[in-house]
């Protein structure tokens, strides 16, 4: 959890304690709250209950290969591109695999470019190996500033680790401005034969409102490394599933052999087994979309008809209003006190926004939306 998340908790927390009946609405963790489709609980009632045995052994840290196979074909289809069954390692949900990734390629006082507005515990991930985490702005519809991402590249810059659809924005960068990173690593690599790795986190990729936005990425850059997880699609986000894909090319047993050993020595050993076997049957199930959408859309209309702008995101349950005064920090805390807990946009390198998380019911988001326009009146 992100320091400015936990602080506001920690205050909503602090409420509560002094006045149990305070009815607070708590916007600020991204818990996603829709239950597992039917699919995923009726797969795993079936393997708990199946006479097979073995389902809860160690195993190869990489995953068992009937799923990786699995989610190879899948991702050769929807990436555009080969990815092999060796091009595909199970992973701890996308933190697993970010860190996994970190620590194969990532030594003390290299640099990893991240977009701002950016997922908060990039920066303590990247700071644990020593390196340094450079930040690139991005525009008034949160998109990266290419021109800014030229600028900050130098002779240590590693890693790009980039977030679509994002948290705290929900916006899905567009084809445009992934063509336009992936001309930048291009050039350089080209130029100066320096390459550099472009990790793509999407745990949200699949609870997107349009899917034709998904910008296939692998078959546009040769470096990029594709983290996905089903904590948000799957509404699995505390059994700890997910994975990391790249190109087929690249299917080295030396790769392989690199992230068995992080996954050891960053004592994870292997992605959850039972949930696992739940990707082939579950992977083209989903939460409803729509529940989110319809969230998001009725929080920010009210959000506007109080003057409060937000652009609206492509995917999931996060929105990224303006902060309508100045001192977000003062306009968060006082916003507690009227019972509703958002975290301030510096706490994702963004000052002047707030994170609203939607992962409560629509009467709940719709009544701390006009707690909010309420809030801002009386100031
Ligand atoms: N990356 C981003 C951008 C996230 O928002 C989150 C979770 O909120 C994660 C990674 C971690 O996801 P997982 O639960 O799959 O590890």
């Amino acid at each position: 959890m992100g320091g400015d998340i936990r602080k506001m908790f920690m205050l909503g927390q602090k409420i509560k304690l002094e006045n149990p009946s305070f009815d607070l609405i708590d916007l600020s963790l991204g818990n996603p709250d829709l239950e597992p489709p039917l699919e995923v609980l009726s797969s795993l009632k079936e393997l708990l209950m199946s006479s097979e045995k073995g389902h809860h052994r160690y195993m190869d840290s990489a995953g068992l290969l009937e799923v990786r196979d699995y989610l190879a074909k899948e991702l050769s289809k929807s990436e555009k591109t080969h990815i092999a069954q060796d091009s595909v390692y199970l992973t701890v949900g996308a933190a697993g695999g970010i860190q996994i990734l970190l620590r194969t390629f990532i030594e003390e006082n290299d640099e990893v470019i991240i977009f701002a507005p950016y997922f908060p515990e990039y920066i303590p991930y990247v700071e644990n190996y020593n390196a340094k985490p450079i930040i690139v702005k991005c525009d008034k519809k949160h998109e990266p500033i290419l021109d800014d991402l030229r600028k900050k590249i130098s002779s240590k810059t590693k890693m790009v680790l980039m977030n679509s659809p994002n948290n705290p924005s929900g916006i899905a960068y567009s084809k445009k401005t992934i063509e336009g990173i992936v001309h930048i690593l291009e050039e350089i690599k080209n130029k100066k034969g320096h390459v550099i790795q472009l990790v793509s986190d999407e745990p949200y990729s699949r609870v997107i409102y349009d899917e034709s936005k998904v910008v296939p990425l692998m078959n546009l850059y040769a470096h990029s490394w594709l983290v996905r997880s089903f904590s948000k699609d799957l509404g699995l986000a505390g059994e700890r599933i997910g994975f990391i894909a790249w190109r087929g090319e690249f299917a080295f047993p030396e790769i392989i052999n690199a992230f068995r050993n992080a996954s050891r020595v960053l004592g994870f050993v292997s992605a959850p087994r039972l949930m696992q076997r739940i990707i082939p049957v579950a992977y083209n199930a989903k939460v409803d979309v729509q529940i989110y959408k319809n969230r998001v859309e009725s929080f920010i209309r009210i959000l506007s008809g109080g003057g409060i702008e937000t652009i609206m995101p492509d995917a999931g349950f996060f929105v990224f209003p303006k902060c309508p005064v100045q001192n977000e920090y003062e306009f968060c805390e006082g916003l507690v006190k009227k019972g509703v807990l958002c975290v301030p946009g510096s706490g994702f390198g963004c000052p002047g926004f707030f994170r609203a998380s939607l992962t409560q019911e629509q009467s709940r988001v719709e009544d701390a939306a006009h707690r909010i326009v309420q809030f801002v009146k009386n100031k």
